[in-house]
This record gives C-alpha cells, sequence and structure tokens, in this order.
C-alpha cells in the first residue's frame, strides 16, 4: 500500500458548489494515492530545476508529452542551462524544435531568454507575477513552474482539469469568464499544499488516463468516484456526501453571482 502523507488541514474540507459538495481531504488523498500507482515517468518530471520545468512546459503547449520527450532531451544535451541556451540564434532553436511545429515557440523562447538574461541576471523568478512578465509565459505555464519547481501549491487550468472538475460537480463548461472564475475558484480550493506537485500529477494523469475527453470516462476504475456527481450518476451509485464529521468551511459562492 503507498503511504500518503496527511493533506493539509488548513485547508477547507468541504468543498460546495451548486448542489453538490466534496469533502477536499479526501479527495486529494485519494488522488494522491492512485497518482503514485499510476505516474507517468516523463523526464521532467524527475527534475526540480525551474529551467527545465518552463523548457518542457514550453514544448508542452498544444503537444503530446510523447512527441515533447525525444525533443526535450535533444534540447537539454545542447542547452543544459540558461546561459547555454542564451547563446542559441534563433535558427538554432528553430533547428531545434521545427518537430514540435508552432514557429511562433521559437520567437517567444528567444525572447523569453533575453528577457530572463537582461532583467533576472540569467536565474528564473519564483514570483509568478515575474515569470508573467516573460514573453511566451502563459497563465498555465507560470503555475505549472511554480508548483513543479517551486512545490507551491497551484492550480492548473486547462481543458483537462476543467473537465474533471465539471463532472465532479455537475457543471456546465462554457467559455464565458465567469465559469472560467469558477472552475479556477474550485481547482485552486483543491489544490494541496503538502504534496502540490504529486497531486497536479495526478490529475493530469488521471484527464489522461480514466477521466478522458474523446471518449466516455472509465468510472468504475476512477479514485475520485465516490465524490464525482457524474460518476455516481452513471452508474447508479451514492455519491459520497460530506457528513457532519467535518464542517463546512468555505462555499465557493463568490463564483454564483
Ligand atoms: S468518476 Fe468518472 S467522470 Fe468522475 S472524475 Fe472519475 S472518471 Fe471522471
Amino acid at each position: 500500500m503507498t503511504e500518503v502523507a496527511p493533506t493539509d488541514r488548513k485547508q477547507p474540507a468541504i468543498v460546495t458548489d451548486g448542489e453538490h459538495s466534496v469533502d477536499a481531504i479526501a479527495f486529494r488523498k485519494a488522488l494522491i494515492i492512485w497518482g503514485k500507482e499510476n505516474f507517468r515517468a516523463f523526464p521532467w518530471r524527475f527534475t526540480s530545476d525551474p529551467y527545465r520545468i518552463l523548457m518542457a512546459e514550453v514544448m508542452l503547449h498544444r503537444t503530446q508529452a510523447l512527441q515533447v520527450v525525444p525533443v526535450y532531451e535533444r534540447f537539454l544535451e545542447r542547452y543544459p542551462d540558461l546561459p547555454a541556451l542564451a547563446t542559441a540564434t534563433e535558427e538554432d532553436l528553430h533547428g531545434m524544435l521545427y518537430s514540435l511545429g508552432l514557429k511562433w515557440r521559437v520567437k517567444l523562447i528567444y525572447e523569453m531568454v533575453a528577457a530572463l538574461m537582461q532583467r533576472f541576471d540569467g536565474k528564473l523568478p519564483s514570483d509568478r507575477a515575474d515569470l508573467l512578465s516573460l514573453p511566451g509565459v502563459s497563465d498555465y505555464i507560470a503555475s505549472a513552474v511554480c508548483c513543479f519547481a517551486w512545490k507551491q501549491p497551484q492550480a492548473l487550468i486547462d481543458t483537462n482539469t476543467v473537465r474533471i472538475v465539471a463532472r465532479v460537480f455537475n457543471l456546465k463548461i462554457t467559455d464565458s469568464l465567469r465559469r472560467n472564475r469558477r472552475f479556477k475558484a474550485l481547482l485552486e480550493t483543491l489544490a494541496d499544499s503538502i504534496q502540490p506537485a504529486t497531486y497536479n500529477y495526478a490529475l493530469l494523469d488521471l484527464a489522461n488516463k480514466v477521466c478522458l475527453k474523446v471518449r466516455e470516462p472509465d468510472c468504475p476504475k476512477c479514485p475520485l468516484l465516490e465524490h464525482c456527481h457524474y460518476g455516481a450518476n452513471k452508474l447508479r451509485v451514492a455519491p459520497k456526501i460530506s457528513t457532519n464529521s467535518f464542517p463546512v468551511f468555505e462555499t465557493v459562492s463568490e463564483c454564483k453571482a
């Protein structure tokens, strides 16, 4: 049996949205146990070097992870750190990254490295706002670097994590900003502050292996089944409703307006 460190007791125990409530501590624990047993061993998951994590996240943007692996490994062999990358020309970068497509990525990496050398003395900042000020660094990339490199409990918000939360809480996915804020608030509240990277890897792996986008989710194999509205309805099992043993610490009410 995998051992699981206790999840953070300072976080709200119950996360409520609309009609559905989730015991956040049990949710995180179930996800982390499953995540450790179903971990996808990509090379960027075995480092805490912020430079390597940043480069992985830039390459992974809209690209399949398996396609990124050989490019990432070749890239780091040639440019093992920021000072090495700062010697590359745009043509060099294009040569390394052309197989991933998206020419804009090359230009943004080039500009990002120049900004890091000029404004941050060749070191990656650990502050999210500083990361976001860099060319090519999106909200998702900044959160991923803060989480995987600096172990900050950041929420990763993309179509995969939103899909899981939408199914768990029985929410419709739309493009509206208000909806986005609602998913953001839920994902931020559910994030684990003791094992943030393990928790987020597990969430991403669950979206890839079980809570699928293109096919029906494989709910019987899901560690979140007992917390999930969609899974409970699909399999006609009663979702585990939070009991009085935990007070309702937080209602994500600001998102309902
Ligand atoms: S129970 Fe089913 S729908 Fe719910 S999170 Fe798991 S796989 Fe997704």
